[in-house]
């Protein structure tokens, strides 16, 4: 859709003539569909508002669908509504907006982004969490996917995104009576998703295909604008395809290892071919985890083809140009596969590469002589790359050791794997209640540049009372938002009458409350809290100062001690004593997330380290004053100093995992008897908290600047994207 200015765009008309002229019903609907058709409104509070308002109920009921929602309407319907509301000019100011921020270029880029302006960066990632109406995310590192490219729309790093389309994206959850995890798998509708067939420069439909030994893998490919970022998604769905193809990419992390190989061709090696197509030649390659790391060998493919270089010579150049990010601190983690995999799917392109199937192999072994070692798509990433990064400064440590084998000739420390830290993309996590009340104090420049410290300072002198008031009526809307969902599970549930009415009146906005959101791999600890259960029960029921504990997170389907977790946390609901102290809610989304962050006092992670490598969910916290109660992993170690949150353990971890349990169990009660609770309840004689307000106070100005996905693509693109870019060699900054 184009966002130029439309012919029709006249003067407003003065809105309490309940009639709008000046404009056809037509032209107000275009407009609004032009909102709806670039994710850009998703962190746009004015716009989401303006959405909401057309239709609350069903806006909820649409999951926040602003296109399902218009499709609703006629445009003569609309228009008879944009009146009633007064919305005519809200829309113009939004739709003003929108073509002022595509067609600006911003301050950061003029000074920062250098060659790739004509080099773009092209961002290959399995998942990408934009917002909850677009399902093609599980968890973490999609949503990590969604806040980097939103970043680099915002400072104007010009990066285009490469991944799948998954018609049926993750799996739903509900929990049956037993509290089991169920899980379901729906048809998006994606005639209600802001796409449109990608095209060439001649407006041709571009398909790609892939040959392996077995036949071709056809793709069409679909693009989605994330504000200035161009989201290009490959879909299998096609008639050219078998009919197993045409369903490869409908699951997210689905099938079987085979599933995997194949969607990882057609995004890696397809999505290289997609760039071809578009003509975009990108000067950077960044591989957000090893999954799209055959992207590589189709970039050296079309080197040796159209500049006639030898594989060598070749392969020096996309490494050169490569920045690999890897995600997973445990070795099971990593996708590999094995030789017969690879030939039946890489075996052709290898043909046209040049190369041997040992000499293929070699690039994903550690051991290149050991026939039977599998091939390691993190180890090709590492070998293919001249930048490899962790995502947190323990998880480079962790990450340096793991992957010393790669360089055994190296000092550990000399293990050429920096660290970039993980960032949240601040416009789409912090509530617009936050939001306002920061602008009234942080310096107008604060969104654009919210990587920079001195524009959070100000928070230091915000009315404490003022801010206590807004945390809690986030709190409020959170616990609204619990009582509809736990009462409709219930109701699904096939429950009885009362138990439907308790869920009504769950929780208790006076009291502490801890959230806990988050996949439930068994190493996140969910139940780490009920380690010690009667004194937990002591703290839930304490008459003065009790705590309330909200859960929410998948289990991957086949993670059965991850299921048991989530059981044993949901029918807490049959124990008196836990049952209005411990909420479950149903499929934790960016949707569910929003809402727990934004509404709960502390944030709770107590992972077993260091197998957490960054997390994110705590960042998002702190954005809406909420304190983080977290081991000192991933993100947290680097980030607690004493005053900023709580830190469970002191950072040590024992040998045996049940000891470190028991050792971390025991911390955390420490901490939430002796800090935690204390500082919560100890008021002043107007009810307000001093000095948590003070440590809220001090988590946002101390982490939010850090822990911003604008502070994170400035450091790739200044660390990272410009040396590829350039071609100038950089040692990756290892702080
Ligand atoms: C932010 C987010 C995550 C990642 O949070 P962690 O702290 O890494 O667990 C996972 N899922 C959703 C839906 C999120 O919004």
């Amino acid at each position: 859709m184009s966002l130029t200015t439309e012919p029709h765009d006249k003067p407003i008309a003065p809105a309490n003539t309940g009639k709008i002229s000046g404009i056809s019903p037509q032209a107000l609907y275009n407009k609004c569909m032009a909102l709806a058709s670039n994710l850009w409104w998703s962190w746009h509070p004015e716009v989401i508002n303006l959405f909401r308002s057309l239709d609350p109920i069903r806006w909820r009921q649409l999951g926040h669908n602003p296109i399902a929602l218009l499709r609703e309407f006629t445009p003569e319907r609309l228009e008879v509504r944009a009146a009633e509301l007064v919305l005519y000019t809200r829309i113009d100011q939004a739709y003003r907006r929108m073509n002022e921020y595509m067609g600006t270029r911003t301050r950061w880029a003029t000074r920062n982004v250098g060659v790739l302006g004509s080099r773009p960066v092209a961002y290959f990632s399995l998942e990408f969490g934009v917002h909850e109406s677009v399902p093609i995310y599980s968890g973490g590192l999609g949503v990590l996917s969604g806040d980097h490219i939103k970043s680099a729309s915002g400072l104007g790093v010009p990066l285009v995104a490469i991944g799948l389309f998954y018609n049926q994206g993750y799996f739903k959850q509900h929990l049956n009576i037993n509290g089991w995890q169920q899980e379901e798998y729906l048809d998006t509708m994606v005639e209600y998703l802001p796409l449109e067939p990608a095209v060439d420069a001649n407006g041709n439909k571009i398909t790609v295909s892939i040959e392996t030994r077995t036949g071709t893998i056809y793709a069409k490919v679909r693009k989605m604008n994330v504000g200035r970022v161009p989201l290009y998604l490959l879909d299998t769905d096609i008639e050219e395809n078998q009919p197993d193809d045409r369903e490869l990419t409908s699951r997210l992390y689905g099938g079987n290892n085979r599933t995997r190989i194949r969607q990882e061709i057609v995004s890696g090696i397809g999505g290289v071919r997609v760039l071809k197509a578009l003509g975009i030649a990108p000067g950077v390659y960044h591989l957000n985890e090893g999954h799209n790391a055959f992207a590589t060998l189709e970039a050296i493919r079309q080197k040796m083809h159209d500049d006639g270089q030898s594989f060598q010579a070749a392969a020096s150049d996309v490494a050169q140009m490569t920045v690999f990010t890897t995600h997973t601190p445990v070795p099971a983690g990593h996708d590999r596969f094995d030789n017969g995999l690879i030939e039946e799917h890489l075996g052709p392109l290898r043909e046209e590469l040049g190369i041997d199937h040992s000499h293929l192999m070699s690039l994903g072994r550690v051991d290149t002589a050991n026939v039977d070692e599998p091939f390691c798509m993190t180890v090709l990433g590492c070998k293919m790359s001249r930048f490899a990064n962790a995502v947190a400064s323990l998880h480079g440590v962790v990450s340096r050791k793991m992957w010393h084998c790669l360089w055994p000739n190296l000092p550990e420390e000399k293990v050429p794997i920096g660290h970039i830290t993980n960032g949240v993309h601040v416009p789409s996590w912090m509530a617009w209640q936050i939001n306002t009340l920061f602008e009234r104090h942080l310096p107008p420049s604060w969104s654009q540049e919210s990587y920079d410290p001195r524009e959070w300072e100000p928070i230091l002198g915000i009315d404490a009372g003022e801010l206590w008031e807004t945390h809690n009526a986030l709190k409020n809307l959170l616990i609204a938002f619990i009582r509809r969902r736990v009462s409709r599970q219930c109701r699904r549930r096939g429950e009885a009458d009362d138990v439907i009415d308790r869920a009504r009146t769950l929780l208790d906005p006076q009291i502490l409350t801890i959230g806990f959101g988050r996949r439930f791999a068994t190493y996140k600890r969910a139940t780490l809290v009920l380690n010690q259960f009667d004194r937990m029960a002591k703290l839930c029921n304490d008459p003065d100062r009790p705590v309330q504990f909200v859960f929410a997170g998948k289990a991957h389907p086949a993670d059965n001690p991850g299921k048991e977790f989530i059981q044993t946390i949901a029918n807490l609901r049959n124990d008196p004593r836990f049952a209005n102290r411990f909420v479950f809610i149903e499929d934790y989304d960016i949707n569910v997330c929003r809402h727990m962050i934004q509404g709960v006092d502390v944030w709770l992670n107590n992972p077993r380290r260091p197998l957490e490598a960054s997390g994110t969910s705590g960042m998002k916290a702190v954005l809406n004053g909420a304190l983080n109660l977290s081991i000192l992993d991933g993100w947290w170690a680097e980030a607690y100093d004493g005053s900023n949150g709580f830190a469970i353990g002191d950072g040590t971890s024992h040998v045996d995992d049940k000891i470190t349990d028991q050792r971390d169990a025991e911390s955390l009660f420490d901490v939430l008897e002796k800090e935690v609770i204390p500082l919560y309840y100890d008021t002043d004689e107007h009810g307000l908290p001093g000095n948590w307000i003070r440590r809220m106070k001090n988590s946002i100005s101390t982490l939010a600047w850090r822990f911003s996905a604008h502070r994170m693509v400035a450091d790739y693109t200044t660390t990272a994207y410009l040396p590829a870019a350039g071609g100038m060699s950089c040692v990756m900054d290892k702080k």
